[in-house]
C-alpha cells in the first residue's frame, strides 16, 4: 500500500467522523460530555487541510502528520491518545514507499502500545483499546495465516465493531465515563465506536486502491 491509499485512509475518516459526528456526540452526551464527535470532526477537518497543504509523500509521513494535528487540534482525551496512536504508526512505518501488511500490523500494534502507555488502558476498561486491541490482534493472526490484504482488513474491522459492541456492557474503569461507575454500564464507549469507523475507512480505502 502506498502513500494514496494512506491519504484516501485519512481522507475517508473524515468523511465517516463528520457524518457520524453527532452519533459519536450522542454516545458521548450518555457517558461522558457530549464532545466526542465535535472533538474528531474538528481534528480530522483540520488534518484533512494538513495533509492538503503539505501533501506528505510516503505512507509513515501521512500518519505522522495526521497524528501531529490531531494533538494539536483535539481537546479531550482523544485528541492526545489519537494522536499518538497515528504518530506511533506513523514512525513504525518509517520511509518506505509501499508498506505491506505485516508491515501495517506493526504499525498498529505500536499505535496499540502508544494509546495504553499514555492512557494506561486496558482491555475491559470500556476505552478505544476494547476495539483496537481485538482488531490488531484479528489482523495479526489473519496476516499470520496467509490472508491477503481484503480478507485481513474485513477480519480488522469486524474484530473492531465487535469489541466497540462489547463496551455497551462494560463498566468504563478509564477515561469521564469512569466517574459514573456503575452507571456507565448500557452504553458504547464512543472512543471504541469512533475507533471503528476509523479502520473501517481503512478498509474501504485499501479496497478502493486495489
Ligand atoms: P473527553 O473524555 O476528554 O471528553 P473525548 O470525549 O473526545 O474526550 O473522548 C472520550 C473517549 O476517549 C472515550 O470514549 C474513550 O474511548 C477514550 N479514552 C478516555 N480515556 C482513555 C484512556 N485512559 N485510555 C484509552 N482511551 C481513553
Ligand atoms: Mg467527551
Amino acid at each position: 500500500m502506498r502513500a494514496e491509499v494512506f491519504r484516501a485512509w485519512i481522507t475517508a475518516a473524515a468523511t465517516v467522523i463528520g457524518e457520524q459526528r453527532d452519533h459519536l456526540t450522542q454516545l458521548d452526551a450518555a457517558i461522558g460530555d457530549a464532545d466526542h464527535g465535535i472533538n474528531l470532526d474538528r481534528g480530522f477537518t483540520a488534518v484533512v487541510g494538513a495533509i492538503e497543504s503539505a501533501a506528505p509523500v510516503t505512507p509513515g509521513a501521512v500518519l505522522t502528520l495526521t497524528g501531529t494535528t490531531l494533538i494539536s487540534k483535539v481537546g479531550g482525551a482523544s485528541g492526545p491518545l489519537y494522536g499518538t496512536a497515528f504518530r506511533r504508526a506513523g514512525r513504525a512505518l518509517g520511509d518506505a514507499a509501499d508498506v505491506d501488511l505485516p508491515g501495517l500490523a506493526v504499525a498498529l500494534e505500536d499505535a496499540l502500545a502508544g494509546v495504553q502507555q499514555l492512557g494506561a488502558a486496558r482491555e475491559g476498561d470500556k476505552t478505544m483499546v476494547d476495539a483496537l486491541a481485538p482488531a490488531t490482534a484479528a489482523f495479526s493472526k489473519a496476516i499470520a495465516e496467509g490472508a491477503q490484504t481484503a480478507d485481513a482488513l474485513a477480519a480488522l474491522v469486524e474484530a473492531a465493531q465487535a469489541g466497540a459492541a462489547a463496551t455497551i456492557s462494560m463498566q468504563a474503569l478509564k477515561g469521564r465515563a469512569s466517574y459514573l461507575g456503575p452507571r456507565s454500564v448500557g452504553h458504547e464507549d464512543p472512543g471504541a465506536a469512533s475507533t471503528a469507523l476509523i479502520l473501517g475507512a481503512l478498509r474501504d480505502a485499501a479496497r478502493a486502491g486495489q
